[in-house]
C-alpha cells in the first residue's frame, strides 16, 4: 500500500499528526504495534478499576489553548475536562487521557485516514541506492510506501536505533544520543476505600517523592477509588543483573516493598484502607511501548529540544523525547507544528 505520509506509532504524538493530516486531506496511514492506541496514556484496567495512567495533571485544556485549537480542525468532539480544585491551569480529563487518544483515532477514521493496530514496524524501507527512505517494513514482511514523509513517534533513541538503523546514523548523532538521559517510572495501582478520602490532602497531590492521583467515583467498584502512585526509578537497574524471571520477580517485589514502606511513612493517612492491585516498572513500560529501557519520562537535557528533523530529509520525529517538556500538551503542540510544516 502507498500513502503520502506514514506515521509509526499511535501514542499521543503520532495520533495528533495523523488526525490533523487526515483532516487536511493528506493520505495518511498510522501503524501501531499494540491492539490499542495511546502508548503511555493507553487505558489501564485491572480488577474492575480504571486507573489514571499518569499523574493526572493536564494543562492547556482552556479556551483557545492547544487542545481546543487542534480539535477545532477535527470532525470529533474534544473530551470534556474540568479544572482541578484549587488550580487555575490543571485539568482532569473525563475518561482520562486515553479518551484524547481514542478521539484522535476516531478522527483519523472519520477523515478517511488509515489506522492499523497490531502492526509493528521493523525498520525504514530504503530505495535501491540505500540512501533514501521510501516507506517502512513491517514485522510481517509487508512494505508500506510513504510518498512524501515518514513520521516516527518512537523515542529519539529508537528512531535511530530501530527505524533508521545505527549503521546509517551519523557519528555526531550517535554521540548526541549517548549524552541524552531518560528516567524510568515506577507505579503502583491500588484500590482505596472511599471513606479514607477525607483524611487525604486532595485527589491529586505530591508527598515526598510520590505523586498520587485518585480516580473519580465510578472508576472503581462501589465504595472504592482507583489510585495511581508514581515515583521515579533508574531504568538501567531493571534491565541488568536479572538472569531469570525469578530474579526479575524478586527485584519487582523488593521495589514494591520499599516503595510501600516509604509511602506509608510519608502518608500515614492511607492506613489500612489501601490495597495494591498492580505495579508498572521500566520493564512493563518497555513491554507496553517498546521505548528504550522503558524510559517514559522524556529526556533530561540541558540543551535545546531536538526538534522534528532527523538525518534523513523525509523522516521526522514527534513525541516527548524531542519536546521541551515531557507532557501531553507539549507533545500535541509540537505535533501541530510538525503538521503545519508538512502541509505548508
Ligand atoms: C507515569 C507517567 C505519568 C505522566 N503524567 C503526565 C501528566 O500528569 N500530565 C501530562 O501532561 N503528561 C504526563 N505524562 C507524559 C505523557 O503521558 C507523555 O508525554 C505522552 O503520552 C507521550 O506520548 P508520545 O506520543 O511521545 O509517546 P508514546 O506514548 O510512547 O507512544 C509511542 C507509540 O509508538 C508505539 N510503537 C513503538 N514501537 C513501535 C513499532 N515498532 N511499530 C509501531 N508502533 C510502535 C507504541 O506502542 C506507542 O503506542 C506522564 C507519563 C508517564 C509515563
Amino acid at each position: 500500500m502507498a500513502y503520502d505520509v506514514v506515521v509509526v506509532g499511535g501514542g499521543i504524538g503520532g495520533l495528533t499528526v495523523a488526525a490533523l493530516l487526515s483532516a487536511r486531506g493528506v493520505s495518511t496511514c498510522l501503524l501501531e504495534r499494540n491492539s490499542q492506541v495511546g502508548g503511555c496514556v493507553a487505558r489501564v484496567e485491572f480488577a474492575g478499576h480504571d486507573f489514571e495512567p499518569g499523574m493526572g495533571l493536564y494543562t492547556s485544556f482552556g479556551p483557545g489553548e492547544i487542545y481546543e485549537r487542534v480539535f477545532s480542525e477535527l470532525p470529533v468532539e474534544m473530551p470534556e475536562s474540568s479544572l482541578l480544585a484549587d488550580s487555575d491551569d490543571l485539568y482532569s480529563i473525563e475518561g482520562g487521557p486515553a479518551s484524547v487518544a481514542e478521539r484522535f483515532a476516531e478522527s483519523i477514521k472519520k477523515s478517511g485516514g488509515t489506522l492499523r493496530l497490531n502492526s509493528p514496524v521493523l525498520r525504514l524501507a530504503y530505495d535501491q541506492t540505500g540512501q533514501n527512505a521510501v516507506g517502512v517494513d513491517l514485522l510481517s514482511g509487508e512494505t508500506v510506501i510513504a510518498r512524501r514523509a515518514v513520521v516516527s513517534n518512537l523515542t529519539v533513541w529508537d528512531t535511530y536505533g530501530k527505524l533508521i538503523g545505527l549503521n546509517r546514523t551519523p557519528l555526531e548523532t550517535k554521540k548526541l544520543l549517548k549524552t541524552l538521559q531518560g528516567q524510568g517510572a515506577y507505579l503502583v495501582y491500588a484500590s482505596l476505600e472511599e471513606s479514607a478520602l477525607a483524611r487525604l490532602p486532595g485527589e491529586r497531590f505530591t508527598v515526598a517523592e510520590f505523586s498520587v492521583a485518585i480516580g473519580p467515583p465510578g472508576s472503581a467498584p462501589p465504595g472504592k477509588r482507583a489510585v495511581t502512585i508514581k515515583t521515579r526509578t533508574d531504568p538501567t537497574d531493571w534491565f541488568a543483573f536479572q538472569a531469570s524471571e525469578e530474579e526479575y520477580e524478586e527485584r519487582d517485589q523488593a521495589a514494591l516493598e520499599d516503595v510501600w514502606t516509604r509511602l506509608h511513612a510519608s502518608l500515614p493517612a492511607f492506613g489500612p484502607d489501601i490495597e495494591i492491585i498492580e505495579t508498572a516498572n521500566p520493564r512493563t513500560f518497555y513491554d507496553l511501548t517498546r521505548r528504550k529501557l522503558g524510559m517514559v519520562l522524556g529526556v533530561e537535557s540541558s540543551s535545546e529540544p531536538l526538534g522534528h528533523h532527523t538525518s534523513l530529509p523525509n523522516v521526522f520525529m514527534v513525541g516527548d523525547t524531542i519536546t521541551a517538556a515531557p507532557t501531553m500538551d507539549a507533545v500535541v503542540s509540537s505535533a501541530l507544528a510538525l503538521t503545519n510544516q508538512l502541509t505548508k
